[in-house]
């Protein structure tokens, strides 16, 4: 804030108007430490670097106007006032002009909320009632609604990422033109609409926003088109598939793995569903569940590392885990114990968006929870990391090099996990030779 202060007071001695804008001055009123100040100013890009002789300047999108500033190490982002040229592909203007008019910048803005600046001189600068809809919690889109939307589609995601955020709500002209515009969504990158995602499921407000705008959330996620409406016609399950997925989505936490897991553990419901004595059952839906929401994460262009973690907790989302110190150590060695910890956050969050009598599962998971601790803290073996022999002990007992040393490792860990060998190399290696004499 300071710097940001001094970066205003520097470009205002010479001459030139400048603000903060955007989201810091929206979140500076809503009592939100801003995680970054930008300013915008009435100084052309080489006017501000002009302005900033003596400190670091960093060009950094000098095309679209901005020019970082170093102030005591801080960056601090200085764009030049805008204003956008036509949207010819719904994403991004053909053209930006720079502008001498704080309101041509301010009206390109998304939302009333984005829209306004701030200087100590002028104090608050609040064109379209900004500071209003924040006391009403509410987005709403800057001018008409649906010319803002059919400019640029990736605002519907951004609408609805804020008002998760924020806990905030859609102004309702506002969410008729995103109803409107909803297909133009596809000319919108999968790696603009994944990030999007990822905060909207993210924010505090996901379960309402998701139960509120059930078009917009299928039209990014198709896998989940069929979930929605669709009654599971089973006692355990109270709640249509799409309405169990964003309550289990609800009561995870804010762990962006886990919360993925919610959003696609079930998808495969759907195509797996028989009905026998008017009871529902959903016979091979983890199978399902996991290629679509493999096919998901591959359209959203997802990261092979989340991605990796996501399937591996759908894959397990369902088997029940017994509470004992081998099941817990075979599936500690399976999917490693990090995984196992968000594995049983995403079931207790399934659990609880199931029937109430299903909530009686908790308490296991914090029985497994206590087995998993008191594995960790007695350093015990779950992984051929940690086993006391390897492949080099065997060959040195004439095991020929290749498969067969890694299938007799797997056996030896099995015996000391199950409990039936200390995990001591002598032990072991006089095992693994009665291994294999057979
Ligand atoms: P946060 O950084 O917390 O996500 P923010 O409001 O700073 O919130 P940014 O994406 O950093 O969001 O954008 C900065 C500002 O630029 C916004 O406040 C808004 O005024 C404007 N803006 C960003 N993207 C768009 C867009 N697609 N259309 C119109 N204005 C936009
Ligand atoms: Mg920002």
């Amino acid at each position: 804030m300071k710097n940001g202060e001094l970066a205003i007071e520097i470009l205002e001695n010479n001459g030139y108007e400048a603000y903060f804008v955007g989201g810091c001055v929206r979140d500076m009123l809503m009592g939100i430490v801003p995680h970054d100040f930008d300013i915008t100013t009435s100084a052309l890009p080489e006017e501000t670097v002009a302005a900033f002789d003596g400190f670091r300047v960093i060009l950094t999108g000098l095309k679209h106007g901005t020019v970082t500033v170093l102030i005591e190490n801080e960056p601090i982002e200085i764009t030049t006032f805008r204003s956008d040229g036509e949207y010819s592909d719904h994403r991004r203007p053909e053209s930006v002009s720079f502008s001498r008019k704080l309101e041509d910048d301010l009206s390109r803005r998304d939302f009333t909320v984005n829209a306004m600046a701030y200087s100590k001189r002028t104090g608050l600068i609040d064109l379209y009632g900004g500071k209003e809809d924040i006391n009403k919690r509410l987005i709403r889109a800057v001018g008409e609604p649906e010319k803002r939307f059919t400019e640029d589609a990736l605002r519907i995601l951004r609408a609805l990422r804020f008002a998760s955020e924020k806990e905030f709500f859609i102004e309702p002209e506002t969410a008729k033109a995103i109803l409107k515009c909803l297909p133009l969504i596809e000319f919108v990158s999968a790696e603009r609409i994944f990030s999007e995602l990822k905060r909207l499921i993210m924010g505090k407000g996901a379960e309402r926003v998701m139960m509120d705008y059930p078009e917009v959330i299928c039209r990014v996620v198709p896998a989940l088109a069929d979930c929605v409406g669709f009654d599971q016609h089973n006692p355990h399950h109270i709640y249509d598939v799409y309405r169990h997925t964003v309550r289990a989505l609800g009561a995870c936490p804010f762990d962006i793995d886990v919360r993925l897991a919610a959003l696609l553990h079930d998808v495969g419901k759907p195509s797996t569903f028989t009905l026998s004595d008017g009871v529902g059952h959903f016979y091979g839906h983890t199978d399902a569940s996991l290629s679509l929401a493999k096919e998901t994460l591959d359209l959203l262009k997802c990261d092979n590392r989340t991605a990796d973690t996501v399937l591996t907790l759908i894959k397990y989302h369902d088997p029940v885990i017994e509470p004992t110190e081998k099941a817990v150590k075979r599936l500690m060695n399976k999917i490693g114990s990090e995984n196992l910890d968000k594995l049983l956050s995403l079931k207790a969050a399934d659990n609880l968006a199931q029937s109430p009598d299903c909530a009686a599962r908790l308490v296991t998971y914090d029985g497994i929870r206590r087995i998993m601790g008191e594995i960790e803290s007695k350093k015990e073996c779950f992984s051929l990391k940690s086993l006391e022999v390897n492949g080099d002990d065997l060959i040195a007992i004439g095991v020929p090099k290749g498969k067969e040393i890694g299938a007799l490792l797997e056996r030896l860990l099995g015996a000391v996990m199950d409990g039936e060998a200390p995990n001591d190399r002598q032990h072991l290696i006089a095992l693994a030779m009665k291994f294999r004499k057979g």
